[in-house]
């Protein structure tokens, strides 16, 4: 077996064993999806691509985390 390295789909850095993502956007999106589940408690009702779209929105919100919503929209579409 031929073993590629592989890159993370939102930089260069080269990507975790088990993630399309290096370890910081892995961090971000792991964050993500946590925070997400802690909107649904808060909110209610919230779809993936509306709490995406508000998180984009918020200056607070980091870059790494930012990339990695980018990506995940992109691949709703
Ligand atoms: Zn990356």
């Amino acid at each position: 077996m031929i073993s590629q390295t592989r890159k993370c789909i939102a930089c260069t850095r080269k990507s975790c064993t088990d993630s399309k993502y290096c370890t910081y956007h892995h961090d971000a999106f792991l964050n993500l999806k946590q925070k997400y589940e802690s909107w649904v408690y808060a909110y209610g009702h919230i779809s993936w691509q509306e709490y995406m779209n508000k998180l984009l929105m918020m200056n607070e919100v980091g870059i790494w985390v930012k990339d990695v919503i980018a990506i995940e929209s992109r691949n709703l579409n």
